[in-house]
């Protein structure tokens, strides 16, 4: 049975990379009928954020990327906070020990720093590995009575992995590959820590494998461990789960990996939700299916031209054949051409919801702030808006009068018989009973030909008059919408 699962440090808040390598591993699941995990990897207590393990769960909420197991969740194979199950992993270092595969080293981290410091003077990196190793104070430079004694009396200790040297390791990824490894290269990664916690590497290797993950789906950041992990594996007599490692998401222009910096500079989130002082998607206007798409699109791609897909359509159309190797660049202007897009899509009277309180707090025509007018507002004007936070502009002239008008427009508009046909036009406004779109623009068209006057004459003054800009829909949907009174109110104010 296919499970996977999302095992991110509660330490600050999810970037939107790590929402999509939860996108990912959640497309998978449900593409092959299987579960989706949620486990927090919290053993670096020095790391740990308050509020990040919610945050992650509200962002994946937010996201409608719904875990079927984690925390709150019990499928039997909690806890699924490593906290909570740190008297597991101790067994597995001792068993690793106890099969030579493992080694105590009780290095301080003074002496570390010095050998460090040491081959940096002569141009070199240190590796705590077979070449450095009878150097340094571990347990296969010392006497075994020596490692007893340095136990019993409480040294502080750490268990390391024991790297046989060399050897050409095969690995397996489905995206990348196999891969070549010579462990000559490797190093004797930390394990377990005399303060009782696993590491990363032990629990992470251990979880997935008592919680029968089937496969690990994490970013290429991850990649240069999966050597060590392998290597786990094999070491306990446990058979490994497939990997694939999801291509880095890159800056949006320039080298490198995304990162909060480029979001500050060029104005984009790089969160899902709000943190500390950072904007996240949801507050900047963005919806969940615009984060979903654009993620998913991000490093993977259908092998057809489509780019709109909802969740449910991902979920049939996923594969991680189609999961590419190299960096997929982030385009934040094509994120606002999605959330057009779903802005579009959505129900206008959910979108006037969503934009009543800036209505209310611009004006003071309680007729105009019912929710049905708002609704045909936001009908009339959301073709040009990315953001619900760009309806006020787009429609400002529907709640309150214009109080400038567009000084180039009204230049080029103003002619010496502007003010006589707009005289004129208010007396055929006055009469008309049913004054709805359709019926106006009659009335009007019928007064302007059988004047022979042109359109040009009218259309664009009185568009200027109403709205105050030459912007806008259809200028007798306006009207109707503001109604006859306030029409030829508007009018008469700019002629003044
Ligand atoms: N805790 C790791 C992280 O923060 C998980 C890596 C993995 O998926 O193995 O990303």
């Amino acid at each position: 049975k296919v499970r996977v699962r999302f095992a991110p440090s509660p330490t600050g808040p999810l970037h939107i990379g790590g929402v999509r390598t939860a996108l990912f591993n959640y497309l998978f699941a449900k593409k092959h009928g299987g579960d989706f995990i949620l486990r927090i990897e919290d053993t670096d207590q020095n790391r740990y954020v308050e509020g990040a393990e919610q945050y992650i769960i509200d962002a994946l909420n937010w996201c409608g990327i719904h875990f079927d197991e984690g925390i709150g969740k019990d499928g039997g194979f909690g806890p699924y906070r490593q906290s909570e199950r740190k008297s597991m992993y101790k067994k597995y270092a001792d068993d690793l020990i106890a099969s030579d595969k493992a080694y105590y080293a009780f290095d301080t981290a003074e002496s570390l720093d010095a050998h460090r410091k040491e081959h940096e003077e002569k141009g070199k990196t240190f590796i705590y590995n077979w070449h450095n190793r009878l150097k340094l104070d571990n347990s296969l430079s010392l006497m075994p009575e020596e490692v007893k004694e340095r136990l019993a009396n409480g040294d502080d200790y750490v268990i390391r992995f024991l790297t046989p040297p060399d050897e050409i390791l095969h690995l397996d990824d489905l995206i990348r590959g196999s891969i070549k490894i010579d462990t000559n290269v490797l190093d004797d990664k930390v394990l377990f820590k005399s303060d009782g916690m696993p590491t990363y590497h032990l629990a992470n290797i251990v979880d997935d494998h008592l919680m029968e993950i089937s496969h690990v789906i994490r970013g290429e950041e991850w990649l240069p461990s999966l050597a060590l992990h392998k290597q786990l594996y094999d070491a306990l007599g446990w058979t490994a789960p497939h990997f694939a490692h999801l291509p880095l998401i890159m800056k949006p222009v320039g080298k490198g990996k995304l990162s909060k910096r480029d979001g500050e500079k060029m104005g984009f989130p790089v969160f899902p939700l709000s943190w500390n002082e950072s904007e996240g998607y949801k507050e900047a206007g963005y919806f969940p299916e615009t984060v979903i798409n654009f993620l998913a699109l991000l490093g993977w791609n259908p092998g057809t031209e489509q780019e709109l897909f909802s969740l449910e359509e991902l979920v049939k159309a996923f594969s991680l054949e189609r999961v590419n190797k190299s960096g997929a660049r982030f385009d934040p202007e094509k994120t606002k051409w999605y959330n057009q897009h779903y802005l579009q899509e959505t129900d206008n009277a959910k979108l006037a919801i969503k934009f009543l309180p800036t209505v209310k707090q611009h004006t003071n025509i309680e007729s105009k702030v019912n929710l049905e007018y708002v609704t045909k507002v936001v009908s009339l004007i959301k073709e040009r808006a990315v953001f619900v936070s760009d309806f006020w502009n787009l429609s400002d002239y529907f709640f309150v009068a214009p109080t400038e008008y567009n000084a180039k427009a009204a230049k080029k508009q103003w002619k010496d018989d502007t003010a006589s046909i707009m005289n004129d036009l208010v007396s055929v406004l006055e009469p008309i009973e049913d004054f709805s779109s359709e019926n106006s623009e009659a009335v009007v068209k019928a007064w302007i030909g059988e004047k022979e006057l042109s359109f040009g004459k009218v259309m664009p003054p009185l568009r200027l008059f109403l709205v105050g800009d030459m912007k806008g829909p259809h200028i007798f949907d306006i009207m109707a919408m503001i109604g006859k009174e306030e029409s030829i109110a508007r009018i008469e104010t700019a002629l003044d």
